[in-house]
């Protein structure tokens, strides 16, 4: 039997109605959200995320400013303007996109983001949040694949997540996310061992590595939850993701596509932190 697909361009537009329908009414108490979006360098996905996330943004009312910095840019420079930002009422979210060019250094710029606008989840004081369970805020991606994973309703508590990948932004907050729902988690990187015998004990597996379509239908369990968050450029020009999502549709039980499922997400829930952001600033619980 097929897996079900889970739409995650529809469970994206839904998230992003309400965020819409929240910003009317902080509107009228005058609140405006506001996001700024920081780019370092001509990187051509990293240009095409930043548009996709500043539309977004128009589309639901959040202000939203690009400072776009060359390549060669100075640490002192963009931090500056990060501090600038962080000043700057009028500006709840601060994004910086990665990857930053190799001569910056990554970790001191978004260490200066202060962590009540860093909407990215990237500060140590979030990630510390995120590891001990308090309140912060959660990266993006991660984050929108718990919402997927709640929408469907899916039990995590007492089962096996495996997720495929350790990076700071996805695996392991992925990971922690899991683990805060009672699942028993694993996590594979590119040291782990026969990955595939691992990858079968799996209710839910994540993947997170950027290899087209490493993971195949024999690596997965029958009837298991498979959400891929890779996004591959193959050499024809199309997308994949790390899943082979022809054959694992075929085993799997929930699936997500790619394009389509969990980066529209990813998006969503940027929206969803920049909005918490402003109503915390607003002295508003949220
Ligand atoms: P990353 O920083 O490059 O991390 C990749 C991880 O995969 C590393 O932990 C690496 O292990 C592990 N890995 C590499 N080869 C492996 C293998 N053969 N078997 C098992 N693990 C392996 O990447 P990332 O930033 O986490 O992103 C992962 C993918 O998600 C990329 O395709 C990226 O484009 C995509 N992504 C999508 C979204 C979205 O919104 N959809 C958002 C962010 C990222 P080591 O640690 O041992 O090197």
């Amino acid at each position: 039997m097929s897996a079900r697909i889970i739409d995650g361009k529809a469970l994206a537009a839904s998230v992003r109605a309400s965020v819409r329908d929240e910003v009317s009414v902080l509107a009228a108490r005058g609140i405006r959200p506001g996001l700024a979006v920081i780019i370092a360098g001509k990187d051509p996905a990293s240009q095409v995320y930043v548009r996709n996330k500043l539309r977004a943004c128009e589309e639901v009312g959040v202000h939203s400013e690009l400072l776009a910095f060359p390549a060669d840019v100075s640490d002192a420079t963009l931090i500056g303007s990060i501090e600038g930002l962080n000043r700057d009422p009028a500006i709840h979210g601060i994004l910086v996109q990665l990857p930053l060019p190799k001569s910056l250094d990554a970790a001191r710029i978004l260490a200066t983001v202060s962590p009540a606008k860093d909407v990215d989840g990237f500060h140590l004081e979030n990630i510390g949040a995120l590891v001990t369970g308090q309140a912060g805020f959660v990266p993006c991606t991660p984050a929108g694949v718990m919402r997927m994973l709640a929408q469907e309703n899916l039990p995590l508590a007492g089962r096996h997540a495996v997720v495929l990948g350790r990076s700071n932004i996805v695996g392991k907050p992925m990971a922690l996310l899991l683990l805060q729902k009672d699942a028993t988690v694993t996590i594979c990187h590119s040291k782990s061992s026969d990955l595939a015998a691992i990858t079968r004990q799996a209710d839910v597996l994540v993947a997170a590595v950027g290899r087209a379509k490493l993971v195949t239908a024999d690596m997965v369990k029958p009837g298991a939850c498979v959400i891929d968050v890779g996004v591959n450029r193959l050499a024809d020009g199309s997308l994949a993701g790390d899943v082979d999502f022809a054959s694992v549709k075929e085993i799997a039980g929930l699936i997500t596509p790619v394009p389509g499922g969990v980066g529209p997400m990813t998006i969503a829930l940027l929206l969803v932190n920049t909005l918490r952001a402003a109503r915390l600033a607003a002295g508003e619980r949220a």
